[in-house]
């Protein structure tokens, strides 16, 4: 009688690992962040060839580098429409967005609106550390009103941008916060994201310790809030308890909204969910480009 067949073996964080040469400065939260990615990967099983990582432009945005599956390094704010495009055209690939806090709620807030409002089934996560830290230390979406940076000596004037409000307002799906200095907690809520099933979004709390000398990791140890069912009870199906926890002045961590069941774009869109595979499989024929060419003769 032969054997049964040995099964696979588990995956670890190591599978997801590249040997590019990280840019980040020691002791960046960004680290954190792709090491909390890289265990969510490996313990949900995915294959490297299933999943794609595309960035926007930022410290955050060499995540992309770092992980070993496909990539796509985009245009600064602009990670989220080649995203989407890519989820449409090959519903079978797990698409994940990482970017910054300036890239997402500055230059592509408006691809953020649209893309949550959209639901098309993404993971977008946000590396939030109030600042810009590619460009060297200057005022950000999320900067908290008065802190001094480069660029707003006597800290900016504007109160800062809500994203986990905006995400809620716009329709979101799944909408967690987390901090790259937990590793257990951000694992569980990357793990969700990914496979919640529509657009959703995991802000990250990721301490810039270069440029941002207020929101630093002694600060989050204070500050931040844990959702955790107990001493905090929350009921992450309730949208008006959602938005209240969001509105009310803390900072959580943890899983603060999710809505089941409403369908993802890629099973809305009827020439998508119907086609008898992913269209990028789709033999559509050689294209015909001699009669455009005709016209510039
Ligand atoms: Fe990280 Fe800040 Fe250094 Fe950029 S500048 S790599 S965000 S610590
Ligand atoms: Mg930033």
């Amino acid at each position: 009688m032969a054997a049964p067949a040995a099964a696979p073996p588990q995956k670890t964080m190591k599978d997801w690992q590249t040997t590019t040469a990280s840019w980040w400065c020691p002791g960046c939260g960004d680290f954190g962040v792709l090491a909390a990615l890289q265990r969510a990967l490996a313990q949900l099983g995915y294959e490297n060839h299933e999943v794609t990582i595309v960035s926007g432009i930022g410290c955050s945005g060499k995540l992309s580098g770092y992980i070993k599956s496909y990539s796509y390094h985009s245009l600064h704010g602009r990670a989220l429409p080649p995203a989407q495009a890519m989820k449409l055209v090959n519903r079978d690939q797990k698409v994940i967005v990482v970017g910054g806090d300036g890239d997402g709620f500055g230059i592509g807030a408006g691809h953020f609106i649209h893309a949550v409002r959209r639901n098309v089934d993404l993971t977008y996560i946000v590396m939030d550390n109030a600042i810009y830290g590619l460009t060297k230390g200057q005022a950000s979406p999320t900067t908290p009103t008065g802190m001094v940076t480069s660029t707003t000596p006597d800290g900016p004037i504007e109160v800062p941008v809500n994203p986990l409000a905006l995400y809620l307002a716009s329709g979101g799906t799944y909408l967690a916060q987390g901090y790259s200095g937990d590793q257990k907690m951000l694992v569980n809520l990357f793990e969700g994201a990914i496979e919640h099933e529509g657009f959703a979004l995991v802000n990250t709390f990721s301490p810039c310790v270069t440029f941002n000398k207020l929101l630093t990791y002694q600060w989050y140890r204070d500050h931040l809030v844990t959702i955790d069912g107990q001493k905090v009870p929350h009921d992450p199906t309730n949208k008006q308890a959602a938005m209240a926890r969001v509105l009310d002045g803390q900072t959580y961590q943890g899983l603060i909204y999710q809505e089941k069941g409403r369908k993802p774009a890629d099973k809305a869109i009827k020439a998508v969910a119907n086609a008898p595979s992913p269209l990028v499989k789709l033999d559509l024929g050689a294209p015909n480009y001699a009669p455009i060419l005709e016209n510039y003769r």
